[in-house]
Order: C-alpha cells, then structure tokens, then sequence
C-alpha cells in the first residue's frame, strides 16, 4: 500500500463539545498521521465553494450555514491508503448508518451535523489540500 495524504475537517459540532482531541486519537490509533492542523473560522464563500459539487442538493443552504455555525479544524491525514482508511474510520454519512466503532457512529450528531468529513478519492483529496494549506505548512 502506498503512503498517501488525504483531507479532514473536524466539523462545528464536534467542536463545540470539545472533541478534537477524541477525534484525533481515533485517526492516531489506527495509523493516519496528522501532518497539518489548523482551527479556523470558515468563511460563507469558502464553505459554498469546498461544498459546491452539492449546490443543486435541498440541503446545501443549511450545511453551508452549519458549517460557518463555528470554528472547525482542518487536516492533513498521512498514511497507507489514508483516504480510503479515513473514509473507513468515519462511518458512513448518517450516523444511524453508521458502523460501531467510527467516529460517525461515536460521536455525530445528525445527518447534517455529523463531526467530519474525508475526502472521497486521491483526486479530491489533493484539490481540497490546496484549498486550504500551502505546501510549507504541511510537515511530513
Ligand atoms: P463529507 O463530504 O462531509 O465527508 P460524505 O462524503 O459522507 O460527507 P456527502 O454526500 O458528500 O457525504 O455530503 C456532504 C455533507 O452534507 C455530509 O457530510 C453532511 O454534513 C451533509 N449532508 C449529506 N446528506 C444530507 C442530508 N440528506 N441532509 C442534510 N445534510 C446532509
Ligand atoms: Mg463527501
């Protein structure tokens, strides 16, 4: 398996009951490295932009305000096959859906409101990288 980077976002609801840290050690125990952090406030544009594949989608106006609704943090995720192993920690979308043992499944709150997001392939996961961090603030 090859070492590959894939992106994360610990989203407001996770943030607000203070659960970075749990999230963090699920990514940690099961072998992705966080190689970039940053906590900040998303902008409107930002999150219209990062969510804009769902645009068309009858939820789209609430998740970019849940989105801006607080601070969130963003990752960089290094491992093998760290996308598709991101996408295995988290669970599937809705929590009721959701695996024992993932984050979703642990921690989300809602279908909306459902503590992270990972990218879904290598294409994306390097697109939304750039999105948010510059090469010098990535340390393998
Ligand atoms: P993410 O892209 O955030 O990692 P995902 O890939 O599991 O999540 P997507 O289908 O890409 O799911 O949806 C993006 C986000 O939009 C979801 O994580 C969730 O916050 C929100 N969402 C998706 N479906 C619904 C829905 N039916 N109602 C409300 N919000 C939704
Ligand atoms: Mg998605």
């Amino acid at each position: 398996m090859a070492t590959e980077r894939t992106f994360s976002i610990i989203k407001p609801d996770a943030t607000r009951r203070n659960l970075t840290g749990a999230i963090n050690a699920v990514f940690e125990k099961n072998g992705l490295r966080i190689v970039a952090q940053k906590r900040i406030q998303m902008s409107q544009a930002q999150a219209e932009t990062f969510y804009g594949v769902h645009h068309e989608r009858p939820f789209f106006k609430d998740l970019v305000s849940f989105m801006v609704s607080g601070p969130v943090v963003v990752q960089v995720l290094e491992g093998d096959n760290a996308v598709a192993k991101n996408r295995e920690l988290m669970g599937a979308t809705n929590p009721a859906n959701a695996a024992e043992g993932t984050i979703r499944k642990l921690f989300a709150e809602s279908i909306e409101a459902n503590s992270v997001h990972g990218s879904d392939s290598p294409e994306n996961a390097a697109t939304e990288i750039a999105y948010f961090f510059a090469g010098s603030e990535i340390v393998g």
